[in-house]
């Protein structure tokens, strides 16, 4: 059993500080994300190197379209999050959270035998909330820090434990999931304000860097709302950074919940195009010219998709092959 990092004895409980709901264990009692347990003398991290799933992925399905392009990566998942999201469409293995759902252990020398087995040098921490597994993410990286490490994150952790990550961590998508407090509260049991602030750090830390924003109809889908939040990913961060716009489909507590159609993706794409972002993509949908990349300046296709079929197309290591100007694409 892994003893926890960031947390500290109060009147007789751990108060956890991995993330902002600083949660108060007592003995015999786990944290709000499942992934902490009160031992008599130490707070564990029960999750650790317990698998609930192991995958080889295309890159593009982190979505990370920006960090080597067409590459495989290892991808594996435990259990728990932090988040409540009414609309997870992993809560068979996010919200169960308190060790119910099979698992297998897996040593961190064990996880980078597997995937350099599968001759994989990105390996990805998703499918739940990868920053309930802090510790077992740093010591896999300390026994081979030639890997390249991706999280797929909601964002929701505290500015020490994530500039601690970041070190170690190559690329990184996060979940913007709407851009009002109110549904973060009302749908996810957070506060926007804290995901906004780990964004900004993890930019900060120029650690490769892409937002993924899924759009629920009637929930976040607001034109509106969608050209605020280019407004400050423009302002805050740069225009370059790579935005996802997903497609939604009803899931968990949100089976009342239309599809996102395509044509809506497509336009929160335009808007936030017109918001002055220079990679704007449709996710979760196979449509043409959405998925691809272009050169901000003379408009060229860098890198074509189509579903998860993948072309270089005028790329020239990370400039258009076709004006020389650089992309902030890593290949
Ligand atoms: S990481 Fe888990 S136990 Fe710690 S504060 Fe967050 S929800 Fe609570």
């Amino acid at each position: 059993m892994r003893e926890a990092a960031y947390y500290h004895k109060e009147d007789g409980y751990y108060v956890c500080e991995l993330c902002p709901h600083a949660c108060r264990i007592g003995v015999g009692e786990y944290g709000r994300c499942g992934s902490r347990y009160g031992e008599e003398d130490k707070l564990i991290a029960y999750t650790y190197g317990r698998l609930s799933s192991i995958c080889v992925d295309p890159i593009e399905k982190k979505p990370l379209y920006h960090f080597y392009p067409g590459a495989k990566t290892f991808s594996i998942g435990s259990i728990g999050c932090n988040m409540r999201c009414r609309h997870c469409q992993n809560y068979a293995i996010s919200q169960y959270s308190t060790g119910k759902k099979r698992t297998t252990y897996a040593s961190p020398e064990k996880a980078v035998d597997m995937c350099r087995r599968e001759k994989m040098d990105i390996i990805s921490f998703t499918y739940n909330e990868p920053t309930m597994w802090f510790e077992y993410i740093l010591d896999i990286m300390d026994v081979d820090p030639d890997l390249k490490c991706v999280l797929v994150t909601n964002g929701l952790i505290n500015e020490e434990p994530l500039r601690e990550l970041c070190k170690v961590t190559s690329a990184m998508n996060i979940d913007v999931k709407a851009f009002t407090d109110e549904f973060y509260m009302k749908i996810c049991g957070a506060h926007l304000n804290d995901v906004l602030k780990s964004v900004k750090v993890v930019f900060e830390e120029k650690v490769h860097l892409e937002l993924t924003y899924l759009m629920i109809p009637g929930w976040n889908d607001s034109l509106e709302e969608i050209r605020q939040f280019a407004e400050w990913v423009r302002e805050e961060l740069s225009p370059d950074v790579p935005i996802h716009f997903s497609r939604f489909h009803p899931d968990n507590e949100m089976n009342d919940v239309q599809w996102t159609s395509p044509e809506s993706l497509v336009a929160a794409r335009d808007v936030a195009m017109g918001a002055g972002l220079n990679y704007v993509y449709t996710g979760n949908i196979v449509s043409e010219g959405t998925g691809d990349t272009y050169c901000p300046d003379c408009g060229a296709v860098a890198v074509s998709r189509l579903g998860y079929l993948v072309e270089i197309e005028e790329l020239d290591g990370n400039r258009c092959a076709a004006c020389g100007r650089k992309l902030n694409i890593i290949v």
